[in-house]
């Protein structure tokens, strides 16, 4: 039996699942790299990974999401949460991060983030 072609597999299901459920429970869509946009606030900048298709009240909402910790290097604040009280509220979800396994964060729309961003300043 090969090991780390289980694991491997293993973990290709869990982040599937993980994408499912996002989907399922909050409409929130994984963003290929090649569809992903830049997103830039200030000096700051990251690429798209997770875009939000649910509606709000006024049709499809097709807003990029970022993570907290993105939205706080966006902010330039390592302050917790980096959003206080974000319009769309915090989608509580979990990724996969290189160094420390499967982590659990939260989603905010961008344009909360450029709200925030606005107030600061
Ligand atoms: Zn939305």
């Amino acid at each position: 039996m090969n090991t780390s072609l289980t694991l491997d597999s293993l973990i290709r299901t869990r982040l599937a699942e993980i994408t499912e459920g996002l989907w399922n429970d909050h409409r929130v869509l994984r963003v290929e790299s090649s569809d992903a946009r830049f997103l830039q606030i200030g000096s700051a900048a990251t690429i798209e990974r997770w875009q939000c298709q649910a509606n709000h009240g006024s049709g499809l909402c097709g807003e990029p999401l970022v993570s907290s910790t993105e939205a706080g290097l966006l902010l330039g604040s390592p302050d917790y949460p980096a959003v206080e009280s974000p319009v769309y509220g915090l989608i509580e979800y979990r990724e996969l991060d290189t160094n420390f396994g499967f982590m659990a964060g939260e989603l905010v729309h961008f344009s909360d983030v450029v709200a925030e961003f606005e107030a600061q300043g």
